[in-house]
Parts: C-alpha cells; structure tokens; sequence
C-alpha cells in the first residue's frame, strides 16, 4: 500500500510530485478518470468509491494538489499543540475533502511524510477508533 503510494516523489519543502499514468499529465482536458486535469473536488468525490489502481491514482493525483499544504497546516498544528489527536485527524482529514471512509489513507501517509508517528493509524484502530462516529460526534459530517 505505503510503495504504491511512493512511486510519487515527496519533499518537505518542494511537495508531492507524481505524474498520472493514464494520461502523462495532460489530464485529458478533465476527462481523464485517474486525475481528472488535477481538479480536486472532482478527484475526492471519486475517491470515496473508487478501488485498486484508481484508488492510488486518485490519491496520488490529490496528493500532489494538496499534499504539501497538508503536511504544512499539520506540522503548524503539531509545533503548537505537541501531538494530533484523533478528533484533529478527523477534522483535518474532513477539511482536506478525505471522507470517513478515507481517514486512514490521509493518516497512513501523513505517517509516511513523517511528521506523524508510523503506525498511529493501526494503533487507533486497535483501540476502536472509529471515523465515522468520531466525526459523527464532532459534526463534522451530516
Ligand atoms: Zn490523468
């Protein structure tokens, strides 16, 4: 799961650089089914369904929009707050777009840039943490 993602290429200060496959980045005038021209919105609405190699492209497409802004806010928040907890994880995961049902991708590779623990994802799960209810809880989803 974590290489599929590192095919892209990721870097602290320059982001997450990836090329769609399917149509070598010229996006297909919007059409293309793995990266849709890089329009975001549109990637995270197929992303809630999609599965196997359209699921890494799609994260990977959206990563490499929003993945260095998303690794910045969470280390901002992390230098401030010393640590995210899972509410912070649901909220940040909802504001960037990743439904319930996508936490643990934006978990597992904010694990892979570092700048969250390795691991934390599985270990919250292993405790019960549910997304959904947490978010539920938090209002965050309707
Ligand atoms: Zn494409």
């Amino acid at each position: 799961m974590m290489a599929q993602v590192n095919k892209g290429k990721w870097h602290p200060e320059t982001g997450y650089t990836y090329i769609c496959w399917r149509c070598n980045g010229s996006g297909g005038n919007g059409q293309c089914c793995d990266c849709y021209g890089l329009d975001y919105n549109r990637i995270m609405q197929e992303f809630r369904t999609a599965r196997g190699k359209r699921y890494y492209a799609l994260l990977k497409a959206a990563l490499s929009i929003k993945g260095l802004k998303i690794y910045t806010e969470v280390k901002a928040f992390r230098d401030q707050k010393g640590k995210l907890s899972p509410a912070d994880l649901c909220r940040l995961s909802i504001e960037y777009g990743f439904p319930p049902n996508r936490v643990k991708p934006f978990a597992e590779w904010l694990e892979e840039t570092g700048i969250i623990p390795s691991g934390i994802y599985q270990y919250l799960q292993r405790r019960g943490f549910k997304p959904m209810k947490v978010m539920d809880k938090l209002g965050l989803i309707s």
